[in-house]
């Protein structure tokens, strides 16, 4: 298997998760005590989110950058942003560490494409759905284009995964809130939605969908979907949906 680098912290909620998913994968792929082999950077989230709300972003890439160098100084042999978000600064950071990265938008173009979709709803930080990085990669290299909700509910999202998610506050009315959002991009067209936020999944389980009806459209989790690619990756098999 090779090594893999995890560069988390973005929040540690969400990275938590990761660190589920990718011995779960590598045990469900293995069996019996296997496990996945990784290394973890996790940083102190409120710099970097102090950095994002400040505009640093070279401020936050250099931080990143030197942490993704003492992953490989560590024996990682490709890398993982835990984050949607710092995504905006990957250039920057593979340029620091020189490792091969297994970007977001890769996993999650390759399921959308495989499931057909090619309009969906984005979800995410304020930054991941106005500044076009994930968006512009979605459309460049998988011909898939986003919609992202009005200014209004980008705020209420951007907050909730701020003030909540990254918390770990998971709020009855923020998920209401979300599945009317969803429903909104719905109707204008969209055939999935991206939880383009490495937390939304703590809000929207896919085993409690809401009643009576369920979600409004096939969700997809970048967390999942991410992970999912890297025990691929670890395991040496083609990368595919
Ligand atoms: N984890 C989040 C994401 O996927 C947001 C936190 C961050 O700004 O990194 O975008």
């Amino acid at each position: 298997m090779k090594t893999l680098g995890l560069l988390g912290g973005m929040s540690w909620e969400s990275t938590l998760v990761y660190y589920r998913l990718l011995n779960q994968g590598v045990t469900a792929r293995l069996g019996g005590l296997h496990s996945a082999p990784l290394r973890l950077a996790s940083v102190d989230f409120a710099g970097i989110a102090a950095q994002q709300r400040a505009g640093d972003w070279a401020g936050a890439a250099e931080v990143l950058g030197q942490a993704a160098v003492q992953l490989r100084a560590a024996g990682a042999e490709g890398l993982l942003i835990a984050s949607n978000t710092m995504h905006k600064v990957a250039g920057s950071i593979v340029e620091a560490c020189g490792l091969p990265l297994l970007h977001i938008g890769d996993a999650t173009g390759r399921a959308l494409r495989a499931a057909g979709h090619i309009r969906v709803g984005l979800l995410g930080t304020r930054f991941t759905m106005e500044d076009r990085f994930l968006a512009d990669h979605l459309a460049e290299q998988h011909g898939v284009t986003t919609v992202a909700p009005g200014p209004a509910e980008r705020d209420e999202i951007h907050r909730v995964i701020y003030d909540e998610l990254c918390r770990g506050l998971t709020l009855p009315a923020s998920r209401d809130r979300f599945v009317q959002i969803m429903d909104g991009l719905a109707e204008q067209g969209c055939e999935a939605i991206i939880l383009g936020c490495t937390e939304i999944s703590l809000l929207t389980p896919p085993d409690h969908p809401p009643e009576p009806n369920g979600w409004p459209l096939p969700l997809f989790d970048t967390t999942a979907l991410h992970a999912h690619e890297a025990v691929q990756w670890m395991l040496l098999e083609e990368t595919r949906p």
